[in-house]
This record gives C-alpha cells, sequence and structure tokens, in this order.
C-alpha cells in the first residue's frame, strides 16, 4: 500500500474526528456566513504527483475552497427550491459513504430491500397506491426523464412499436402536452430523442400557471391519437397547481400517459390544509418527486413512480449474464438509467424514521408559513410588487418601478451577505423568487431575510 494511504489508514479514526469538526464549523457557520459568494475565485493547481495526505488535503479544502461555498445549507439560502439535510439525513448520507455498497442486485440484497421499503414509505407519505411502484434516482430532472422515458414506450406499445427493441425512427412524432412545464421537461425530450419540438405549450387559466383544461381537451381531441400530458403540481414561479383529477377524467374520452412533475409541490399532501391540491395524484401513470428539496436530503436524491414497471423495465433492463432475471420484483439495476449507483435510500430512510411524517409536515408548515410572512411583507412595502398569490412556499415578486434584469441583479448582489433569491422572469416581467424550503428556517431568518431586502430595496437607483 502506498505509504500516504498507509499512513491515512493507520490514522483514521483522528482523521475522521478533525473531518467531523469541520463539518460542524460549516454548520455552525451557516447562520453567519455570506449566504452565495459569487466572486470567490481559486487559481488552478497542477495535479500532484506525491499527495499531501488527508489532513493537508482538509487544510487545503478549508482554506481556499470552502470560504467560496454558499450557504444553501442553511435558513436563507431562498433560491430555486433548494432544501437543506435533516441531521438524520446527513447521518444517514455519511453512512452511505462508508458502507459504500452497490444496492442494485439481489446479490447484495439488503440495500436494494432497504431501497425498496424507503420507497413504500414514501409512497404512504404522498398519498399514492400499491399501483404506484418507485425507484430512486438523482434528482427530478432525471425523475422525469424516466417518467418520460416509460411514457415513450407506452406511446409505442399503443402504435404496436416497441421503441426499446426497434428504436425511435420505428416511433415516428410525438406530441407532449403541457400547461407551464418546467424547463427539465424540455430536456428530458431532448435526451430522449423525442426533442424539444414536441412539447406543445398548452394555455393556461388566465392570470396562473395553471393549465387550462378546455385547452387541454381541444389540444387532445387535436392530437388524434395516443399522447403524453405533463401536469404539473407545482410550478416553480409561482407553485401553481395543474387541476389534476381534471385531467385525469379526461382519460375517459383520450387516450394519453399522465406523467405528473410533482418535484416539490408532492410535499403538499403533507399540510391538511394544501393536500387537495394533490389528491388526485395517484391517477398519474409516471410522478417525479424530488427529495434534495423539500425532504432536506443532501443532494443528489429523488424519487419516480409508475404505475408500469413492465414497460420500465422494456426500457431499463440491463440484461447480463451474471445479473438476476426480472422476475416479479426486479432487480433495481433495471429501472433506470444508472446500473452501479449508491445506497442513494439511506438518507431518505433515516429523515423519515427519525422524524416521521409528523416531523416533516412540521417542516413543510414552517416552510409554508415563512412564504406567507414574506410575502406580506413583500406586499407591505410600496418599493416592491407581489407578481402573484403565495400559494404554498415560494413567494414571487418585483421592484414596483422599472424591474429591470440588472436592477433585480444589484438587489440579489446587495442582500448576497443575508440572504438568496433567485432571479426568473413571470409573464414577461423579470422578477425574483424567494423558496422556503429549508428545514432550518425559522421566523427569525424570515425576518432577516424581509429586513435585508427592504434596505436594499430602499437605496436602489
Ligand atoms: C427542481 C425541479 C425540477 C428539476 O429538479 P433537479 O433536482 O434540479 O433535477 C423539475 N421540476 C420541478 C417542478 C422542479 O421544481
Amino acid at each position: 500500500m502506498h505509504d500516504r494511504l498507509a499512513a491515512d489508514l493507520t490514522d483514521l479514526s483522528r482523521l475522521l474526528d478533525l473531518t467531523r469538526e469541520r463539518s460542524l464549523a460549516v454548520l455552525g457557520g451557516l447562520a453567519e456566513r455570506p449566504v452565495i459568494r459569487p466572486d470567490w475565485l481559486v487559481q488552478p493547481s497542477a495535479l500532484p504527483d506525491r499527495g499531501c495526505g488527508l489532513e493537508a488535503a482538509l487544510a487545503e479544502f478549508t482554506e481556499k475552497w470552502e470560504p467560496g461555498l454558499s450557504a444553501s445549507a442553511g435558513p436563507r439560502y431562498l433560491g430555486f427550491v433548494t432544501g437543506g439535510a435533516t441531521p438524520a439525513a446527513l447521518a444517514g448520507d455519511w453512512l452511505t459513504s462508508a458502507a459504500d455498497q452497490n444496492a442494485n442486485s439481489s446479490f447484495e440484497n439488503t440495500g436494494q430491500e432497504l431501497e425498496r421499503q424507503t420507497v413504500a414509505w414514501l409512497r404512504e407519505l404522498f398519498g399514492l397506491s400499491t399501483a404506484q411502484d418507485g425507484a430512486f434516482v438523482s434528482g427530478a430532472t432525471m425523475s422525469n426523464t424516466v417518467g418520460l422515458a416509460i411514457a415513450r414506450e407506452w406511446v409505442g406499445e399503443r402504435r404496436g412499436v416497441s421503441v426499446s427493441e426497434q428504436g425511435l425512427a420505428a416511433l415516428g412524432p410525438v406530441t407532449v402536452l403541457s400547461g407551464a412545464a418546467h424547463s427539465s421537461v424540455s430536456k428530458a425530450l431532448s435526451v430522449l430523442g423525442l426533442g424539444r419540438d414536441a412539447l406543445v405549450s398548452v394555455p393556461t387559466l388566465d392570470g396562473r400557471e395553471a393549465v387550462d383544461v378546455a385547452a387541454l381537451e381541444r389540444e387532445l381531441s387535436e392530437a388524434g391519437g395516443p399522447c403524453i400530458v405533463v401536469a404539473n403540481a407545482g410550478t416553480v414561479n409561482t407553485v401553481d397547481f395543474d387541476d389534476l383529477g381534471a385531467i385525469a377524467r379526461l382519460r375517459g374520452r383520450y387516450d394519453f400517459w399522465l406523467h405528473v412533475d410533482a418535484a416539490f409541490g408532492a410535499f403538499a399532501a403533507l399540510s391538511p390544509e394544501h393536500a387537495h391540491l394533490v389528491q388526485a395524484l395517484d391517477a398519474a401513470d409516471s410522478v417525479c418527486v424530488d427529495l434534495h428539496k423539500w425532504l432536506n436530503v443532501p443532494y443528489d436524491s429523488a424519487v419516480q413512480f409508475t404505475r408500469r414497471r413492465d414497460l420500465q423495465t422494456r426500457v431499463f433492463q440491463n440484461a447480463a449474464a451474471y445479473l438476476g432475471p426480472l422476475g416479479e420484483t426486479p432487480d433495481l439495476v433495471h429501472l433506470t438509467p444508472e446500473n452501479s449507483h449508491r445506497l442513494r435510500a439511506l438518507a431518505t430512510w433515516f429523515t423519515l424514521r427519525a422524524y416521521g411524517r409528523d416531523g416533516h409536515r412540521e417542516i413543510v408548515e414552517r416552510c409554508v408559513n415563512g412564504a406567507r410572512v414574506f410575502g406580506a411583507a413583500v406586499t407591505a412595502n410600496p418599493a416592491l410588487r407581489l407578481l402573484a398569490p403565495v400559494r404554498l412556499n415560494v413567494v414571487c415578486f418585483t421592484l414596483a418601478e422599472d424591474p429591470r434584469p440588472d436592477r433585480l441583479a444589484a438587489v440579489i448582489r446587495e442582500v448576497s451577505d443575508e440572504v438568496f433569491f433567485t432571479p426568473t422572469v413571470y409573464r414577461g416581467v423579470p422578477a425574483l423568487r424567494a423558496a422556503f424550503s429549508n428545514w432550518r428556517t425559522e421566523p427569525e431568518d424570515v425576518q432577516r431575510a424581509v429586513d435585508s431586502l427592504n434596505k436594499a430595496v430602499s437605496t436602489a437607483r
């Protein structure tokens, strides 16, 4: 063994203690460090021939790189829809690396059994029936991609073609209908060979991001054959929800696959006040839910569900002599684009075991309250304009006067020590979004974000 490796192995206990202390320092600094550091730059260095060992590498990372990282694990990073990591999720993630399992086959069944049981908990958490089978993937983009790959196979089935065997050329064009689809849906269509142009934007309701179901029905009748509908359960700008029940009922008259992108909106199921928004989620043929957002497990984690596991294994099966047959409960290697993958489910298992449905409901409701308070503060400031009602956990707002992108960028910079918002464009208006999804965000943090924003806009030129 190389002498550096041997030395680190001998000293492993002390070195992991140092790493633990560093982790605690990172977490302890979240409340005070700048929320984003857009100007931090590290000069590239040559690939080391002789390494310096873990302790010196840790010191170099701490000095050169760590200060430039954003406080995205912390309570006032309100960009995108980013969660942090609960204590139990963090512990699960550490143990995932320590155990370093390849959780994909029955040779080492315990890992994939843990994933299956965790998927069953998630299914229950989101009110889905046992007709929905699930698997872990790396994020909602991948979950949408897997769902749409199964949808593509289904369109093939309807047309008497096996896309997984014969390829796309045998399938021909496919229409994908959606109101306000997330950008990752276009990316998925590009990856899947259906093409970004396959996506037809269906009009949304007046002043809303929810699809106009009557307009959707017109598109379906024009499509004339089997197609794919992507329903949105929580749009990123205004967290608007399509009427999932009404869309599902259209299947009595039209032939389509219903994929629901519920990346973070699925968590509405945890709040009695909002659960009706996703009550019909189970009617979907495939469902996307992100976990590294509102479940507050570390990146990279999401789940995808589908009612057609048979089509899923047709697409993703990895036939190899040393892998088992598909059978009733196929090995996880046959379900997603990845073959080898880490025991990604463990962080989710830990946080659900440690805090339960109740603990996660408290996180969801506290975030929703934070968004309400923040939204009320935006409304109260005449220099700001709320662009949509606060429906769940995101506040979409802009400057009341002259909301140019450069003026909004100046606001983001001005508040960056205290809080981070993401820029967006909503109905043609440049805007900002404050998303509340971190388990650490307390009322004091909401107040600090409000104070910082009010101060920045009072000096904005
Ligand atoms: C975040 C998000 C995605 C993409 O998620 P990633 O985890 O970044 O891949 C897709 N759809 C919606 C609605 C989202 O909010």
